[in-house]
């Protein structure tokens, strides 16, 4: 038997390896940052959530997005992203980073308007976060390169003014603790993407104007520059 047309396998580079990482699913942390859920309007104290984009939402090192003409109110948020390359189910927190494959840098590109709407209505906001280039992404760096990830610094400007800054210190739920919670509903499996959550300072993206995100850690930098339009 062979395909009717061929699959759809969206893939990320691995910073100096000739592979790529295929990408099976992409779960989204919602509200990991306290600061971020206060200017949500929502109280610090709640845990954290989970909701999904498809795999083919991720575009890797793009130089542009198209905006969509549904919304009028594109936000950024930054994140760091989990990638996971060893399966696992009820995972425990001591065995929690074995799973990390290792990380890139993502923007969780989010239509909030459609987003703020959906709510009210209590109807799922699926669409709101899951649509055509939502998650811009950076290339990966292979776990094995840097170790157990406790500090990395997040930043993200507008045409060049500071909008977001913050370090993965701040995360409500750890990477750790983010797997272990995402185990317990679903097996993970190589090629998940986890968008860990995002600081404060999320906001609006207009045609026209340019996003650069970088990452830093001790032993690594990553970035992501692209242009709405
Ligand atoms: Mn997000």
């Amino acid at each position: 038997m062979s395909y009717a047309f061929e699959p759809l396998i969206t893939a990320v580079p691995i910073i100096d390896s000739h592979e790529t990482f295929p990408v099976r699913r992409i779960y989204c942390v919602g509200r990991n940052y306290a600061e971020h859920a206060i200017e949500m309007g929502h109280c610090e104290r709640e845990a954290p959530f989970f909701f999904t984009k498809p795999a083919d939402a991720v575009v890797v090192n793009p130089k542009s997005i198209h905006y969509p003409s549904i919304t009028n109110e594109l936000h950024y948020e930054v994140e760091l992203v989990i990638a996971i390359a060893k399966t696992g189910f009820e995972i425990e927190l001591s065995s929690a980073w074995e799973h990390v494959f290792g990380c890139a840098l993502g923007i969780d590109l989010t239509k909030r308007d459609l987003q703020t709407e959906y709510k009210k209505k209590s109807r799922p906001w699926d669409l709101a976060k899951g649509f055509d280039q939502s998650a811009p992404v950076s290339s990966i760096i292979a776990f094995k390169e840097f170790g157990e990830l406790n500090e990395v610094k997040l930043q993200l400007s507008i045409d060049d003014e500071i909008k977001q800054s913050g370090n993965i210190n701040q995360m409500i739920w750890s990477i750790p603790e983010i797997i272990v919670e995402l185990s317990r509903h679903i097996e993970l499996k190589s090629g998940d993407l986890i968008f860990s959550g995002t600081p404060s300072g999320v906001g609006e993206i207009k045609k026209g104007q340019t996003v650069s995100a970088t990452m830093n850690a001790a032993r690594f930098d990553l970035n992501l520059n692209f242009t709405v339009y």
